[in-house]
């Protein structure tokens, strides 16, 4: 499909600085939902990639309609089999602050998200025992121990599903007492559907907001007082996790994953009822 180029990782990505300085190509993936534009393939660092600029197929739409059975499909036509996830989430530690930047260790599904599956092909369970890839999050953390800002591993993802809203207190509340990290809406259903092809899955994040933050500016507006963002600007947010990126391409180890690959709860077997029965 795209011409002998075969990507080593696909990387969902929104960095128009990098794909302007290592000078990516666009290309139109074809996928059973139709084409997906938004993919730019070339070497970064001598590393063959896929980069999918974000998740939205030309507008934004609420995570709920965002199709992540195109994307992942679209990666997996391009060859790659190996994908990173880049988040923008919300802060749910006080003590964190936004801009603070995360590598995934694990995830816990707030939402009630389902996925539409083809009747046509046998219907499996994904294993999310362990979500991300062990040998592609090793090596971002690698990357990341690099940064001249502080990173933390082992994160915990929550995946908040399907409203148009963010967290109220409570929910962060909860969230932080659980000991979770950092929330979002976007990390699962792509995580699931990426263990269901087999492809290995890692994730950076970095936090936009943070709960003082928002109280403040609550707050501030109830003392009708000029209330200042709260949310640091997006793009410097995002510099982060592409730097940490770019590392990663840096540095990169190619490596077979036996793992990952394997990893399913296939059950070939399965008849609706004895084929005994049948008679
Ligand atoms: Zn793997």
């Amino acid at each position: 499909m795209l011409n002998e180029f075969k990507p080593e990782v696909a990387i969902i990505l929104r960095s128009d600085e990098t794909i302007k300085k290592f000078n990516l190509k666009r290309v139109t993936i074809n996928t059973s939902f139709g084409p997906v534009h938004r993919c730019y393939i070339g070497h970064i660092y001598d590393v063959p990639v896929l980069i999918i600029y974000g998740r939205f197929n030309s507008e934004k739409v609420p995570s709920s309609q965002i199709n992540f059975q195109q994307t992942i499909e679209a990666v997996k036509n391009s060859g790659a089999n190996k994908l990173i996830g880049t988040f923008v989430v919300g802060g749910i530690n006080p003590e964190m602050s936004q801009g603070s930047v995360y590598v995934l260790k694990d995830l816990v599904g707030a939402g009630n998200y389902n996925i539409a599956w083809n009747q046509n092909i046998s219907f499996h369970n994904a294993e999310m025992y362990e979500p991300f890839c062990s040998s592609l999050t090793k090596q971002l953390c690698e990357a990341s121990r690099k940064m001249d800002f502080p990173v933390k591993e082992d994160a915990i993802y929550v995946s908040f599903y399907g409203y148009p809203r963010i967290e109220t207190k409570a929910e962060l509340d909860f969230y932080n007492k659980m000991g979770w990290d950092i929330v979002g809406q976007t990390c699962d259903p792509e995580a699931t559907l990426a263990r269901l092809n087999q492809l290995c899955y890692a994730g950076v994040a970095v936090q936009i907001d943070d709960p003082k933050g928002r109280s403040k500016y609550i707050s501030n507006l109830k003392s009708n007082q000029e209330a200042k963002a709260y949310v640091e600007d997006i793009k410097t947010c995002r510099e982060r996790t592409t730097k940490i990126i770019l590392q990663f391409l840096k540095d990169y180890k190619k490596y077979n994953c036996d793992i990952c690959s394997k990893m399913s709860r296939k059950n070939k077997n399965f008849r609706e009822f004895p084929d005994d029965f049948y008679e």
